[in-house]
Parts: structure tokens; sequence; C-alpha cells
């Protein structure tokens, strides 16, 4: 590649925060955000490719990431959602899979524990938890059950003395495939509700199996699990998930996540592909010279600052409480949309190279396709603001 002419790095708005929205944050918050962000360029993206590569997570960061302290940054650390949102966007910038090795076990795990088990129960957990000495997972969707498994959950709950006894599969299951814990949703047989149990992998019945050849989310570790008569001490019934309802308390706050990790995978395409357009030269000039580029260009830019005013808006809702599953659901959709189209400009403007993860775009531009589908797809989530804006259900 011919040497850059112009510095990238001192040009104007190279950390894409258009229109500011960091300034926002405390001033706290801010050095906090520079910390991580500093981790993140030492310690995640120059693995990130590799990794991806082989399909392998690289578990010697985890000592790693439980030093820097990222687990549950407003619950336990006081800080804003804004400011978690925000964070989370930058880890996925800089690797969506590692991002979503901790949206797995800070947002969907974690956050079950902290919405849904006693004080009892998270007195007993959470430290462990904090600490990343247990790494926890998230089991709810299953091989049959995937958009409509919140009425259609087949693994089986059913109480025996002291214990109940689970029985059934799930499948998608990150970090399962390592984990020591994770939190089963099961169907009690006798109410026929929802319920969520912690369960311990070493349990006997319990096997995870490495879901194989993905495109996307390579190095994030997702297995199908089965569970042949595992029997959970009572103590491991969270206390407070008796529904669906309860479940959906946790995945209304990981569904913003995932929106800002929209807005990370943006930020990325725009990176890669900015930089990649200034070194870049064809006759004899930069390939960010061409008109048709720098649209391509702005375009990215416009999607990804789009994106963020929407998610920091939610977010300060998310912070004054008010926040609404639909408003939730509307920013999945629109910014996995945006990102979409976005991740695929960039991959244009890299020509032939945009499609070897060697220069790390073809990366961005296959996480960005497991974003679009979980946490509720695209449609599902289109559909959840479309039942909110009309009083109709389109969805069954
Ligand atoms: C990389 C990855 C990681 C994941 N991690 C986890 C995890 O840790 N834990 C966990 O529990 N789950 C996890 N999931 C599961 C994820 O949440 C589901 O994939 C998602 O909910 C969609 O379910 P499905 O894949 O079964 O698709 P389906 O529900 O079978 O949908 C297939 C298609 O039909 C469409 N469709 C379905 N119903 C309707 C409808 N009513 N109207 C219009 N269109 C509809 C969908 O939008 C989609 O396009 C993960 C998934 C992936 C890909």
């Amino acid at each position: 590649m011919p040497k850059a002419a112009i510095d990238i790095n001192n040009l104007p708005y190279a950390d894409g925060d258009f229109f500011a929205f960091e300034q926002l944050l405390s001033a706290k918050e801010q050095d906090r955000l520079a910390e991580v962000r500093e981790f993140l360029a030492r310690e995640v993206r120059p693995i990130a490719v590799d990794c991806w590569n082989r399909a392998e997570f690289p578990m010697e960061l985890i000592p790693k990431l439980a030093e820097i302290d990222l687990v549950s940054p407003v619950r336990r650390q006081g800080y804003s959602n804004l400011f978690a949102g925000i964070l989370h966007a930058e880890a996925t910038r800089a690797d969506t899979s590692i991002a979503t090795f901790m949206g797995v076990h800070d947002g969907l795990f974690t956050g079950s524990i902290e919405a849904l088990a006693s004080k009892e129960q998270q007195d007993a957990w959470l430290p462990e938890i904090y600490s990343l000495t247990k790494i926890g997972a998230f089991g709810l969707t299953e091989p049959l059950g995937g958009s409509d498994v919140a009425g259609g959950t087949r693994t089986t709950a059913r109480r025996n003395g002291g214990n109940w006894i689970l029985n059934g599969a799930k499948r998608w299951i990150g970090n399962a495939t390592f984990s020591d814990w994770v939190v089963v949703y099961a169907r009690d047989v006798d109410d026929n509700q929802v319920k969520g149990f912690l369960v311990d992998t070493k349990t006997e019945g319990y096997s995870a199996v490495k879901i194989e050849n993905k495109i996307s989310l390579r190095t994030v570790q997702n297995a199908d699990i089965t569970l042949d008569n595992v029997v959970v001490p009572e103590f491991f019934k969270l206390a407070n998930a008796n529904s669906f309802r309860d479940t959906n308390k946790v995945l209304k706050v990981t569904r913003l996540a995932v929106a800002w990790q929209a807005v990370g995978q943006q930020l990325a395409a725009f990176d890669v592909a900015r930089r990649y357009a200034v070194e870049r030269s064809q006759f004899g000039r930069p390939i960010a010279s061409f008109q048709l580029i720098q649209h391509q260009l702005v375009q990215i830019l416009g999607n990804a600052v789009s994106s963020m005013g929407m998610m920091v808006r939610l977010s300060q809702l998310e912070d004054a409480g008010e926040a609404k599953d639909e408003q939730s659901a509307l920013a999945k959709a629109f910014t996995t949309a945006r990102m979409r189209e976005s991740v695929a400009l960039g991959r244009s403007i890299l020509g032939g190279n945009g499609i070897v993860t060697d220069f790390e775009m073809a990366k961005v531009f296959a996480d960005a396709e497991a974003i679009y589908s979980y946490e509720g797809t695209h449609e599902i989530n289109t559909l959840v603001t479309g039942r909110a804006i009309t009083g109709i259900s389109a969805i069954v």
C-alpha cells in the first residue's frame, strides 16, 4: 500500500463523533471511556482478526477484562445508561465478538441475576460474576423456538421435592462451551409459565456442543445445549423469574445494548473505510479524492451519526426510567438497517480487499449479520413497533 500523504490520525472527526455526543457524558465518564478505549486498542483490536479466522475465543483475555472491571457499569458502578451504551459501541468498534462475549455475560446473564434473583441469591452469586471468576451464559432460544420462544418454550421444568428437573434443548447460546453457569429459561409443567434457573454447567445431564462453520461472530463460542434430567436445587431457581414478562425485563435492556452495537459496527466500518480511502491510490491519486468514494464515506458517517443520535436519546430516556419496549424495538430495527447499508458501503470502498479479513472490513461486514438477527430479528422489532403505532399485532 502506498505511504499515506495525509496523516489520518490528525484529521478532524477521527473519532466519528461528528456531533460531539460524548460531551453529554460526565467528566468521570469521559475519563473512564478514554481508559477503556486505550485498553481495547491495546488488548482487543490487535488480536481480533486472528481469533475470528480461527473461530477461537482468547481465554487469556478474560483476566485482562476482569482487571479493567467492565461488568455492570450501571447497576454496580453507578454510571449512566448513556455511558454504558457508548462504552458498548466502543467495544463493538474494537471487535464485535468480544463485545458480544461481554454482552452475554454482562447484559443477558448478569442482567438476569440482577433483575430476577432475590437479594440472598445475588449476595451468593454476584461477587464471582462481577469479577469474571465465573463466566455466564443465557439460554432462552431453542432449536424449534426462535422468534416465538415466548409462547413456544419447549424446555420443561418439573418440581420434585426440593429440586427442579430440567429437560430440553437450547440453541445459539453464547459463551456456553466454556461458561461456568447458564441461566436457563424453562416452562414449568405445573402452571405453564416460563421460569429462570441458574444451572451449573458441570451438572450431570448438561452438555454443550459448539456450533461450527459460522460466517459471523466467529470468535463467540455459540453452543447447542442439551438438558437431560438436569437437577437444579430450589435455591437456584431465580426468585423473581416467574413468567416471560419477567424475562422481557432483561431483554428490553439488552435490546438497547444491541442497538448500540449497531452504532459501534458502523463506526468500525467508518474507521477502516476512511483510512483505506486515504491510503489507497488508483489513477495516481488517493481513492478518497474521488467524489463517489467521498459520497460513500459520508453515507456511512450519516448512518452512524443518526443511529447514535437515536441511541443517545433512548439511553437518556432509560436513565430517566421512561424508555419503552417499542422504543428499544424501533431503535434496534432502525440502527441495524442503517448498519447493514454502512458495512456494505465500507466493504465496497475496499474493493477486492474488502472480502478478506486481513483488511478487517470483511469481519466487520460479516459480524453485522448476527447483530441484524439476534435479540429479536429486524422483522420482529419492526412488528413490535408497528403494533405500538397501530394497535394491531401483525406478529401472529
Ligand atoms: C450469533 C448469535 C448469537 C446468539 N446468542 C444467543 C444467546 O446467547 N442466547 C439465546 O438465548 N439466544 C441467542 N441467539 C438466538 C437469537 O436470539 C435468535 O436467532 C433470534 O431470536 C431469531 O430466532 P431464529 O434464529 O430461530 O429465527 P426464526 O425465529 O426462525 O426466524 C426466521 C425468519 O423468520 C422471520 N420471522 C419469524 N417470525 C416472524 C413473524 N411473525 N413475522 C415476520 N417475520 C417473522 C424472522 O424475522 C427471520 O427472518 C443468538 C443468535 C445468533 C445468530
